[in-house]
């Protein structure tokens, strides 16, 4: 059996655990933001509307900032209020209302699970953290954990990057923090800490710290409510660990959760010695050309070309210009015959590669790709018909292509 973790990185103090419990909650009612998935969850009667709701919300947050979630969340929530609602809108509809939010197979997968709950669950959302997990498909741990002590009071934990960052500062947790050791060992954690009788809001104000004042590179530590209670606050403020064991049990040897010896405490970092993470990967760098064909349209207002990508991989079912790979290191003219031969099999004829007008280049940096477009431009005369075989694509006015579901990366281009 795995030897005990040290006391110093536990919350082993039940009056510990209260008085942390206490002073974030009131900070949290004193200080938290409005937003409107909390007021919905705090004031709709129906616990499946309300599950409906902090569920759309934390699909939503995944990798995406508070701020631009809010517009999208109040549309979404105003075009399809319920659940019923969202089962039976298109797929075509969700990419639209979703473009722009970006890891576009989010709203795919809510739109799926909705229909799942309709017609398999009766429309009744599942009221545990494991049922959730276990029933919704895209609904992982934390979503999951999320919705159960946020919209129907169960007490049981959440892990977030922002929990993540406050409890490895809480309890000076140096190991790797992506890896699945120390995950478990925070959902642990998470676990024991959960406010028994407000589970949601405490879950909430947990990850609220972590987003406004816990945050990565300057907290705010002397306006943090949870400061004496914080290890590596007081690992800064006293030159080493106190009160707990003596600090040679813990951090050589194999302490499970203390920084590897190879990279030891940085008094300059101070608190922001945690969380660490092993180094990331670098991101995979791809090169797309891609070609705006643009036509008079029949009212005589300019009408571009846009093809829809496949159903399944990056940005699926998603509305482009005209695009293909490029292999790395191909000289310019090289790519524009690639190009060329693809669009010929758009425009019906010969596409000539020194007709495309060179207009720049387009960085775009997904979450492991760094993408760059290669843009050209090319007008056609006279009247052009797609091949209906191909996949599908339309002619839409400038209007019509923002209204499109289409990346933030083809709106970049
Ligand atoms: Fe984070 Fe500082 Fe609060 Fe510790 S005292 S939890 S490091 S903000």
């Amino acid at each position: 059996a795995p030897a005990p973790l040290p006391a110093w990185h536990l919350f082993s103090d039940p009056a510990e655990v209260e008085a942390l419990r206490g002073n974030l909650l009131s900070w949290y009612d004193r200080c938290k933001r409005d937003l409107p998935w909390r007021a919905l969850a705090a004031t709709e009667p129906d616990a499946d509307r309300r599950g409906y709701a902090v569920w759309v919300s934390e699909i939503m947050l995944q990798q995406t900032q508070v701020a631009t979630v809010i517009d999208y969340y109040n549309r979404w929530m105003q075009k399809w209020p319920t659940l019923q609602a969202l089962a039976q809108a298109s797929l075509e509809e969700v990419n639209e209302l979703w473009a722009g939010l970006g890891y576009y197979s989010r709203g795919k997968r809510l739109q799926e699970a909705a229909r799942k709950v309709v017609s398999e669950l009766a429309g009744r959302m599942p009221r545990t953290a494991e049922e959730l997990q276990k029933l919704l498909p895209g609904v992982g741990r934390y979503t999951a954990g999320a919705i159960a002590s946020i919209s129907y009071g169960q007490a049981t934990g959440v892990v977030d990057g922002n929990v993540i960052r406050v409890l490895c500062r809480l309890r000076c947790i140096g190991a790797d923090s992506s890896s699945p050791a120390v995950i478990d060992r925070l959902w642990d954690l998470a676990n024991v800490l959960v406010d028994r009788s407000r589970p949601g809001d405490f879950n909430q104000a947990l990850m609220e710290l972590g987003a406004t004042v816990c945050v990565p590179k300057a907290p705010l530590c002397g306006e943090c409510p949870v400061k004496q209670h914080c290890r590596a606050r007081c690992r800064k403020l006293f030159g080493k660990p106190s009160p707990v064991p003596d600090v040679e049990d813990c951090g050589v040897g194999d302490c499970p959760l203390c920084p590897p010896a190879t990279e030891p405490w940085d008094s300059s970092l101070g608190v922001t010695n945690f969380p660490r993470k092993a180094a990331k990967k670098a991101p995979r760098v791809m090169r797309t050309a891609t070609c705006v064909l643009e036509r008079r349209g029949c009212h005589g207002a300019l009408e571009y070309l846009i093809v829809q990508r496949p159903s399944s991989g990056l940005l699926a079912g998603l509305w482009e210009f005209p695009s293909v790979p490029l292999a790395q290191d191909l000289q310019e003219k090289k790519e524009r015959e690639v190009l060329a031969d693809h669009l010929q099999a758009w425009v019906g004829w010969p596409v000539a590669a020194k007709g495309l007008c060179f207009i720049g280049e387009v960085i775009h940096i997904f979450s492991h790709i760094h993408q760059t477009y290669v843009v050209y431009s090319l007008s056609l005369d006279g009247d052009v018909t797609v091949d209906p075989a191909l996949s599908p694509s339309r002619w839409v006015t400038k209007d019509e292509f923002h209204a499109s579901a289409v990346s933030t990366a083809m709106k970049k281009v």
